[in-house]
């Protein structure tokens, strides 16, 4: 199984794909923090990718379709993966069904209004020690500033300054709401209203698993 969770920065990909990975076991692959990951470790795709992903630009489709598949080729994602911000544009979900053709595909592309989306990643706070999220309001720590997993200390990514949200919301609409024009052409894609809490949220998720005979 590919499960592909499509949506805007912000709609809550990352969250409710990590609480389907704990639900199933497939591992969530999130081309977001494979590319987070290269720049803390300073790798040559970091170091190519640090200056875009501040400025809420897309990274190059070769790239990031290589960090896909050498994820996807690891052993745990065998009977599954879930894909959180990959594919991004029509070429990378052309790339991804040519890699791995045979698997069978459901895309949750989850709902949410512009004005929500800028609420959620204004007072987005993220633990760099652990990768855990948090919200100052909607998903508060219990010490504020203080990671509950780690002790860490939250900060708020790069990316997730005003400017740059505007950007990436620009850049969604011109080259990822195509993407979604193509997924809805296929029998396997799945509105999902993303609006609301997360638990509420993935019980809509897990109704359309249970509908297509894959419960959680
Ligand atoms: P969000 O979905 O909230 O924008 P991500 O963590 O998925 O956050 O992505 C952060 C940044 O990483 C993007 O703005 C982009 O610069 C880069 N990136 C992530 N995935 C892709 C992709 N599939 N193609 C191109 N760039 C990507």
């Amino acid at each position: 199984m590919r499960l592909i969770f499509l949506g805007a920065p912000g709609s809550g990909k990352g969250t409710l794909g990590e609480m389907v990975s704990r639900a199933t076991g497939f591992p969530r692959v999130s081309t977001g923090d494979l590319l987070r990951k290269a720049v803390r470790e300073g790798a040559p795709v970091g170091r190519k990718a640090e200056a875009i992903m501040k400025a809420g630009g897309l990274v190059d489709d070769a790239t990031v379709t290589e960090l896909v598949r050498d994820r996807i080729a690891a052993p745990d994602c065998l009977g599954g993966y879930i894909l959180d911000g990959y594919p991004r544009t029509i070429a990378q979900a052309r790339a991804v069904e040519a890699i791995d053709p045979v698997r069978p595909e459901i895309v949750l592309d989850l709902a949410v209004g512009e004005e929500t989306i800028v609420n959620r990643l204004s007072g987005r706070r993220v633990c760099p020690a652990c990768g855990a999220v948090f919200h100052v309001t909607g998903m508060p720590p219990k010490t504020a500033g203080v990671c509950d997993v780690c002790g860490g200390e939250l900060v708020q990514r790069p990316d997730d300054a005003p400017s740059t949200v505007r950007e990436r919301l620009r850049v969604y609409r011109e080259a990822t709401a195509p993407l979604e024009d193509y997924y809805r052409g296929k029998s396997t894609y799945r509105a999902v209203d993303g609006e609301g809490y997360a638990e509420d949220v993935y019980a809509r998720i897990a109704a359309v698993m249970a509908g297509e005979g894959h419960p959680l």
